[in-house]
C-alpha cells in the first residue's frame, strides 16, 4: 500500500517545501492522513543562529491541510525539538507551513479567509473541513498580519457610521481614505471620544497633513474635526444628504399607507372602502420605487412608481424634489451654482422636506464645499453598502470584534 511510487507521487502533490510523505492512509469517511518528514537532519537555534543535529525530543500531532478532491487531508507532522550543544538548551524547529499552536497548515486559513470574505462564517464553516472557531481564530490571525492601523498619508479623510443592530442605536464609526476607496478603521461606538482616542494615535503629523474631512451630518463630528484637524475644510458629502431626504420620502410613505389602511377600517359605505382600498395598492411595494435612483428602476418598479404617483400626490412631489436635488449634486461642479440651484430647491421643498431642509440649511456651508471638492462621490456610499452586505451575512459573528476583523480584512487580505 505504501508503494515508494505512491510516496513520490504524494510528495508531489502536496506541494509542501521540506517535506516529504513517509506513509498514507485512508479512514473511511473521515479522509487521508498523510504521515509526513522534514527532509532537514538540523534546526537552527533561535538563541544563538548555530545549527544543531542533536535530536532532543519528537513532537507528534496532527493538523488539517486543503482537501484532494473530496477528501479531507490530515497531515501527521513532527515538530522536532533539538538540543543546540552550544546553549545546552532544546528548542523546537520552525516548520514555514503551519504556524505555532494552529491545527491547521497556513495555505488552509488563507484560502478559507478567501471563502469567508465571498460570503459568510456559517456556510464555509458547513461546506468545509474548518469548525466556526477555527475560522475566527484564523480571521484573528490574519488581521494580525495584514491589517495597519495607522495610515502612513492621508489627504481626504471620511468619517461615517453604520448600525450594528438595526434599531437599537448600536452604532459604530467608520474612518475611510477618500482617495484610496479604503476602509481606515471601524470603531467600536461613535463618541467623540472613540474617535478622538484613534485620531490622536495617528499623531499631529498625519493630522496635519489631512485637507478634507467629510461628514455625515453630525454636528459631534463637525466640532471634532475642527479641533483635532485643524487645517481640513469640512465637507458633507451627499450620500449623507440623500440618506437623510430618502428617509424622510420614506416616512411620508409609512405615513399615507398608515393613513389608508385606517379609513379602510372606518369606511361606511363598500363604495368608499374600495376607493381607498384602490389607494392602498398603489402605495404597496412602493418603497424601492420611490427611493431607488429612477433610472435605475426595472420595468416592474417603473410601473409602481406610475402607480403610486397616480395615487398619492404628496410622494409624487416628494419623489420629484428627491430626483431633482440628486440631478444638482450629480451636474453642479461649481460652488455658486450649487448655491443657487439648491436656494430654488429649498423654497420647494419647504412644506414637504421640512426636516432635511432645516439640516440643509443648518449644513449649507458643509454641502456647497461639496461641490468643490465633490470629486469622490460614490466613494463613501460604496463603503457603506459593502459594510452593509458585510453585516449581512455576518450572523455568523459572536462580536463587535470579529465584524471588525471581517470588514478590515476585505480590504486588506490579499495572499
Ligand atoms: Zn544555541
Amino acid at each position: 500500500m505504501n508503494s515508494k511510487k505512491d510516496i513520490k507521487v504524494l510528495t508531489q502533490l502536496l506541494k509542501l517545501k521540506s517535506v516529504k510523505v513517509v506513509s498514507h492512509r485512508q479512514y473511511q469517511g473521515v479522509g487521508i492522513m498523510l504521515q509526513i518528514e522534514s527532509i532537514n537532519s538540523e534546526s537552527i537555534c533561535p538563541r544563538c543562529g548555530r545549527k544543531s543535529h542533536r535530536l532532543h525530543q519528537n513532537h507528534r500531532y496532527i493538523i488539517k491541510d486543503l482537501p484532494m478532491g473530496e477528501q479531507q487531508v490530515f497531515l501527521e507532522i513532527n515538530k522536532r525539538q533539538f538540543k543546540c550543544n552550544k546553549c545546552q538548551k532544546p528548542f523546537s524547529e520552525e516548520l514555514d507551513f503551519v504556524d505555532s499552536r494552529r491545527k491547521y497548515t497556513k495555505r488552509l486559513a488563507n484560502k478559507t479567509i478567501q471563502k469567508v470574505l465571498d460570503s459568510d462564517i456559517h456556510s464555509v464553516a458547513e461546506k468545509g473541513s474548518v469548525t466556526t472557531e477555527e475560522i475566527e481564530r484564523m480571521l484573528k490571525d490574519a488581521s494580525k498580519n495584514s491589517l495597519i492601523t495607522r495610515p502612513s498619508y492621508l489627504k481626504r479623510l471620511g468619517i461615517d457610521e453604520i448600525a450594528l443592530v438595526k434599531g437599537k442605536g448600536n452604532y459604530c464609526a467608520v474612518l475611510v481614505d477618500l482617495d484610496n476607496s479604503k476602509l481606515l478603521a471601524i470603531l467600536p461606538g461613535r463618541t467623540q471620544e472613540i474617535i478622538k482616542e484613534v485620531l490622536n494615535s495617528w499623531g499631529e503629523e498625519l493630522l496635519e497633513q489631512i485637507e478634507e474631512v467629510s461628514i455625515d451630518l453630525w454636528r459631534g463630528y463637525k466640532s471634532l474635526v475642527n479641533e483635532l484637524i485643524p487645517n481640513a475644510q469640512v465637507v458633507a458629502d451627499r450620500f449623507h444628504v440623500m440618506t437623510q431626504i430618502n428617509k424622510e420620502l420614506d416616512l411620508e410613505r409609512k405615513r399615507e399607507k398608515r393613513k389608508v389602511e385606517d379609513s379602510i377600517k372606518k369606511s361606511k359605505s363598500q363604495l368608499e372602502k374600495d376607493q381607498h382600498e384602490k389607494v392602498l395598492d398603489g402605495l404597496k411595494k412602493s418603497k424601492y420605487p420611490l427611493l431607488k435612483n429612477e433610472e435605475d428602476l426595472n420595468e416592474e418598479q417603473k410601473n409602481k412608481l406610475y402607480q403610486v404617483k397616480e395615487v398619492s400626490p404628496t410622494l409624487k412631489v416628494m419623489h420629484e424634489l428627491k430626483e431633482k436635488i440628486r440631478m444638482i449634486f450629480d451636474e453642479t461642479k461649481d460652488w455658486l451654482q450649487g448655491l443657487f440651484q439648491l436656494g430654488i430647491w429649498l423654497l420647494k421643498a419647504k412644506e414637504n422636506f421640512p426636516v432635511s431642509r432645516k439640516t440643509i440649511i443648518r449644513w449649507i456651508d458643509e454641502i456647497i464645499a461639496y461641490f468643490d471638492n465633490g470629486t469622490n462621490s460614490g466613494v463613501i456610499e460604496g463603503i457603506n453598502n459593502k459594510l452593509k452586505l458585510i453585516k449581512r451575512s455576518a450572523y455568523g459573528f459572536k462580536n463587535f470584534e470579529n465584524f471588525r476583523v471581517r470588514c478590515l480584512l476585505n480590504w486588506y487580505f490579499d495572499c
